[in-house]
């Protein structure tokens, strides 16, 4: 079956008492038990019943396992948000001692985690320009436990080698994770591509247009534990399922970064109408890049769609679409606030992937905690605006952009 018709088919886990034809949102804390054997045997893991909700909910287990089937991995975990999954996989695999080798192109709170909180833990992040598959195999050393990338990074707008990076990861037997937020399932298929771990912000496309915050872990059930110096005793007893496992009966449950049920149900909803939104949002995004291309005042224009992008060939082998964020260039940061005002459809806001489109200029916010020479070295800087294209009718959308550029 096709991507939408197996999210609509995913069965319950358990057959609902009413035929209640969308799963219910169960938003309670606790669970009860008939007998105080049962509730032990819930609590060892002998009979698997939920019983509080940090650790599991029946809502948030629905969306687990229709993500599970439309992937095709071994298992899939919900968290509070992007970042809580980010961290919560991070800490699964490595201790103080550990390395991790990073693109150096991130998403701002991420490269924050990595550039400052994991190292203050011991875990060192060696950044690498992931463009440069020699410098990756070179910064490999005994104690790296991974290396993580972004399919489509932004606001650079750049598209690795996937194959040939999991190659290099299955050739040191260590994990290869990919933040894929920005081509989700239907859109790209992680594990085809060697990735091993796929970690998604959910508060993107998944939701549905910026319903609620919310970050998943899938794990594609291709790397063997037994190479993680930290897992390999668990890896002996619980082969494939040994991250999921410590995750869920430790990281996941000591942390508490559990996704609420109440936001499950919104992402079963907002999963049931991805593809149609993904198709709309990214076809609109390719006629406003090319729109963009067209306008003198426009110095750049950042979208893999495009085909003089160096990524064109990639991005057309590895993605559905190049994804629905266009990020372009004015003269100067004053010319991008005008622009930016002067938009009456399109949103000044923070946020990716809603079904309303948004503009933000980097810069001076998701990147201000950095001076102009550090936003250089990630690829930001002042005279660039990035636009999140959504599910509006395109030529409002176009309309929206002439009238604006006509008031600068
Ligand atoms: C938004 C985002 C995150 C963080 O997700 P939150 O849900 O905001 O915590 C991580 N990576 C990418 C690529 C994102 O776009």
């Amino acid at each position: 079956m096709k991507f939408t018709s197996q999210v609509l088919s995913t069965p319950y886990p358990k057959k609902d008492m009413y035929g209640a034809l969308r799963f219910p949102t169960y938003g309670n804390a606790a669970f009860e038990f008939e007998t105080a054997e049962d509730i032990e045997a819930a609590f060892k893991g002998t009979k698997p019943a939920h019983a509080y909700s940090r650790s599991s909910n029946p809502s948030v287990e629905y969306f687990e396992k229709t993500i599970t089937n439309i992937t095709n991995s071994i298992g899939c975990l919900g968290f509070s948000s992007g970042m809580g999954a980010l961290s919560n996989c991070i800490f699964a695999i490595c201790k103080a001692g550990d390395e991790i080798i990073s693109s150096n192109k991130l998403f701002g709170t991420t490269f924050s985690l990595f550039n400052e909180t994991l190292p203050a833990l011991g875990i060192t992040v060696t950044f690498i320009d992931f463009n440069n598959l020699d410098e990756i195999n070179k910064a490999i050393t005994k104690n790296t436990k991974a290396l993580f990338f972004e399919t489509i990074t932004n606001p650079q707008i750049e598209i690795y080698d996937i194959k040939n990076i999991s190659a290099i990861a299955k050739k040191h037997e260590i994990l290869c994770i990919a933040d894929t937020t920005a081509t989700p399932p239907y859109m790209f298929d992680s594990k085809k591509q060697g990735i091993d771990v796929s970690i998604l912000s959910s508060t993107k496309f998944i939701s549905g247009g910026g319903t609620a915050v919310g970050g998943i872990i899938i794990d594609n059930g291709t790397y063997n534990w037994k190479n993680n110096k930290n897992l390999a005793n668990d890896a002996i007893k619980y082969g494939p399922f040994t991250f999921l496992r410590k995750l869920r009966l430790e990281i996941f449950r000591n942390l508490g970064a559990c996704m609420s049920p109440q936001t499950a149900t919104q992402y079963s909803l907002g999963l049931e109408t991805m593809e149609l939104r993904i198709d709309r949002a990214c076809s609109n995004a390719l006629q406003i890049a090319q729109y963009l291309e067209s306008k003198t005042k426009c110095k750049a224009v950042k979208y893999a769609g495009l085909k003089n992008s160096k990524y064109f060939e990639l991005a057309t082998e590895l993605f559905l679409y190049p994804g629905s964020v266009v990020c372009f260039e004015l003269e100067s940061k004053k010319e991008c606030f005008d622009l930016i005002n002067a938009f009456s459809l399109i949103r000044r806001a923070t946020n990716l992937h809603d079904n309303k489109s948004l503009i933000i200029h980097p810069s001076s916010t998701i990147y201000s905690d950095y001076t102009l020479e550090q936003q250089a070295l990630i690829g930001v800087n002042d005279t660039m605006i990035r636009l999140s294209v959504g599910i509006e009718n395109i030529e409002d959308l176009l309309f929206d952009f002439e009238q604006a550029f006509q008031k600068i």
